[in-house]
């Protein structure tokens, strides 16, 4: 059977280019950054070319990129690292109700230990209030961490307005930018952001690394002690040949910018048309502007999306209802409970994220097989 995979937001396969990089750093350049010895200069520059590719994408410099081993753990130093380090100047930081876990759940850590933490609205479409961004401004804010473009509705926030507050008030800003890499261009000077994490698996590099970008200058505390590697912000022996794939995976995701947009912008489209066309009780969630060009988040009325994946995996349909972190998690997802969505609506979303991999062939085959599936559910036989 051949398998169609539209789960992209979730996770995306390595590319051939990415992989074929990696490979010599298994094999002769396998040794330590930190050695003197050729073998660990090989992998030093190895480490040092993809933080040059690294920060070549964001307009940063090399200096200011530290790689992790994920996304979540570049949320998790960004934040404990940042409120830690400025403790002495306040205990208050904002950040939206529509976050990833990485980012609420570091923040609920650090409320247990203190600090306070004011969660912000968003509307419908999933766009923070900035009404209430401004009003929630207080002298001991310290820090601002609000996500470029969420992960389950796809909705891009006003990034570059909120950097421009965060600067006027001396307020350290960081963003959550894991689904946005490859996606969005993204100018950490320009848009005056201080902090952003990134994640290689979600733009074609393997599962396991990540980064985190700092501007110069911005004190934040290492959470994991050990060794002295990145600037003794991260310590643990660095993850050449992933870090290697890594870089090369952003340098080709934004070569090919454009075409990339373009593809995934026609195949969502298409999708979106097709299915407002055919299938009644439907909302198609998230800003329809201000969106992540692959993201397709739709909410089916009376559908469970759980039952509704099950019928799609056995035709080699992979997709995903409402984030895939909350799998098995039965309570509606917050972030669709947020933009307003009843539990029945919420119950029944489906996320259909396209990638590379996905050719307009794939999206009739989902869109009939989903219509099928649909209305053979509203005339009541059971799914
Ligand atoms: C996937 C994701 C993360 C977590 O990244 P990992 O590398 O899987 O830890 C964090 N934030 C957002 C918005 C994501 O989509």
């Amino acid at each position: 059977m051949k398998i169609r995979y539209f789960d992209n937001a979730a996770t995306t396969a390595v590319r051939k280019e990415v992989l074929e990089e990696m490979i010599p750093y298994f094999e002769m350049n396998f040794g330590n950054a930190s050695a003197i010895y050729s073998v660990g200069r090989e992998a030093k520059r190895g480490l040092d070319k993809a933080r040059s590719r690294v920060a070549n994408a964001i307009n940063c410099r090399p200096s200011e990129i530290y790689f992790t081993s994920c996304g979540s753990e570049s949320d998790n130093l960004a934040i404990k690292g940042v409120a830690y380090a400025n403790r002495n100047k306040g205990k208050h930081i904002i950040t939206s109700k529509i976050e990833h876990h990485a980012v609420l759940n570091s923040c609920k850590t650090l409320q247990r230990q203190g600090f306070e933490v004011t969660y912000l609205n968003v509307d419908q479409n999933g766009i923070v209030d900035m009404q209430q961004l401004i009003n929630s401004i207080r002298d001991d804010t310290i820090l601002i961490t609000i996500m470029f473009a969420n992960n389950e509705i796809g909705t891009i926030e006003p990034i570059e307005h909120i950097g421009q507050i965060a600067k006027s008030k001396g307020i350290i800003f960081h963003t959550d930018a894991v689904q946005a890499i490859g996606n969005v261009k993204i100018d950490v000077k320009k848009m005056n952001i201080d902090l952003l994490s990134m994640s290689g698996h979600k733009f074609y590099a393997p599962k396991g690394v990540g980064a985190l970008y700092a501007r110069d200058g911005i004190q934040f505390e290492k959470i994991q002690d050990g060794g002295h590697q990145e600037k003794d912000k991260r310590a643990g022996t660095e993850n050449i040949a992933s870090i290697v794939g890594m870089g090369k995976a952003i340098e080709l995701i934004y070569n090919d910018y454009d075409s990339y947009n373009l593809k995934l912008k026609t195949l969502r489209d298409y999708y979106f048309t097709q299915i407002e066309k055919n299938v009644k009780n439907i909302k198609i969630n998230g800003d329809r502007i201000n969106r992540l060009p692959g993201n397709a988040s739709i909410s089916f009325k009376g559908i469970d999306a759980q039952n509704l994946l099950f019928k799609l995996d056995e035709i080699g349909i992979c997709a995903s209802a409402g984030s895939a972190c909350s799998t098995g998690d039965v309570s509606p997802s917050h972030v669709l409970t947020s933009i307003g969505l009843d539990k029945e609506m919420a119950s029944g979303t489906l996320r259909v994220s396209f990638g590379k991999s996905n050719s307009m062939e794939d999206v009739e085959f989902l869109v009939d097989n989903l219509q099928k599936i649909i209305n053979r559910f509203a005339k009541k036989i059971k799914i």
